[in-house]
């Protein structure tokens, strides 16, 4: 199963080093899960957190 970034479409699997691997974040929508690399989850990771959605669990 490939995974690859919502944001910038960088696979997964391209990505060796561990530590990188580590920072890779996922939200599970439904059935579907959306990645989001180490790179972009730096760069957004404030927008994402506006932007994020009043869901009670
Ligand atoms: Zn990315």
């Amino acid at each position: 199963m490939t995974a690859s970034c919502y944001y910038c479409g960088r696979l997964r699997s391209s990505v060796t080093d561990p530590l990188e691997l580590l920072a890779w974040s996922v939200e599970r929508e439904g059935v579907s899960e959306r990645w989001l690399c180490h790179v972009c989850a730096k760069k957004h990771v404030r927008d994402i957190e506006g932007k994020l959605p009043a869901e009670y669990w």
